[in-house]
């Protein structure tokens, strides 16, 4: 029996611009409770110093981590648009499932199409969110009929096919496994519900050599470069000495001195993190997006990842 992390899920949320990711998601992390956790940890283990710093840090992808019934789910954010297709890809390659948001009124669009698109490659397991449901002319049952024949057009597998439906308004906080409005329950319990049972947990083989991969990169004035990724195999600690697969094939050995896992919308530093974890790493000279970090004695690299737009160079 392959061992799971049933306390994680890794997801990222995609969807045409304006269909309601950001409301949703916002409505995800408040209903979760975490704005209140999250101000206790602040209180204890940060000086303003420190606060200073981790407000300086911008992300490139948001990243937002929520927590219910003892389970961490971490949500990506993904770019609509097609510029920004390797990120995008990028982005897919660290999770195992997506929340697909589909406006109830407006049904599929332009983006709705290339973000699917680009999941269903991937292989992975989507929830579809008919939103907006609050809408005058929504017509969520159209617009689901709609979302099937996109799924069908795009190849999707058997398994892909058969995606559980969330009817919901981000903006009302509010949700049902009904089409009709007047069954909609006043939060988004069942959304919650839905991520726990129908995306996979990350395998648990912690006790394995350490696979990281860089997917996305960010900077800060305090810390330098960031590298975003997946564990995807091991441990990783602070104070451990690693080899980084450079991109241009040259290997770099350092010791890992900053890690940092989400919590809300912020960045916590962590002594050590686990496979399936979605983790930060500073301190590590000039990482790249696609290079592997794993132990000095046991170098195996990830395959590669597809780069094609600007926004890598260093801002
Ligand atoms: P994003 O571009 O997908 O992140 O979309 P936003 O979350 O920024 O929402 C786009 C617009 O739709 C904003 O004006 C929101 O207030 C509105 N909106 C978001 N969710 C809902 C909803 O559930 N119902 C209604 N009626 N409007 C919503």
């Amino acid at each position: 029996m392959t061992n799971e992390r049933a306390d994680l899920r890794n997801i990222a949320i995609i969807a045409h611009v304006d269909h309601g990711k950001t409301t949703l998601v916002d409505q995800l992390l408040k209903q979760s409770g975490i704005f209140r956790s999250n101000e206790h940890v602040d209180d204890r283990a940060m000086d303003s110093n420190e606060l200073e710093r981790e407000r300086g840090i911008t992300i490139l992808a948001k990243n937002t981590a929520i927590e219910y019934k003892d389970t961490k789910i971490n949500i990506m954010d993904t770019p609509g648009h097609a510029d920004f297709g390797g990120e995008v890809e990028r982005i897919l390659r660290m999770v195992d499932g997506v929340i697909l948001v589909v406006d109830s009124f407006e049904g599929c669009m332009p983006q709705t199409r290339f973000v699917l698109k680009k999941a269903l490659e991937t292989n992975l397991k989507p929830i579809v969110v008919v939103n907006k449901i609050d809408r005058e002319f929504a017509r969520p049952e159209e617009v689901v009929d709609e979302v099937l024949e996109l799924f069908i057009e795009l190849d999707a597998n058997d398994e892909q096919l058969e995606f559980p439906v969330v009817y919901a308004s981000g903006f009302n906080g509010t949700a049902s496994l009904s089409p009709d409005p007047a069954t909609q329950e006043d939060t988004l319990r069942v959304l919650y519900d839905a991520i726990l049972e129908h995306i996979p947990a990350p395998i648990d083989n912690r006790d394995e050599p350490l696979q990281f991969q860089v997917s996305l990169l960010d900077y800060n004035d305090y810390v330098g470069r960031i590298g975003i990724g997946r564990i995807f195999r091991g441990t990783m600690k602070v104070g451990e000495q690693v080899s980084v697969l450079k991109r241009d094939g040259s290997v770099k050995n350092l010791r890992v001195t900053k890690l940092y896992g989400f919590m809300g919308l912020k960045r916590v530093e962590v002594e050590e993190a686990f496979a399936g974890d979605l983790v930060a790493v500073s301190g590590m000279g000039n990482i790249d997006v696609g290079e592997t970090v794993c132990p000095t004695d046991h170098q195996e690299a990830l395959p590669e990842l597809h780069i094609d737009e600007p926004t890598l160079q260093m801002r």
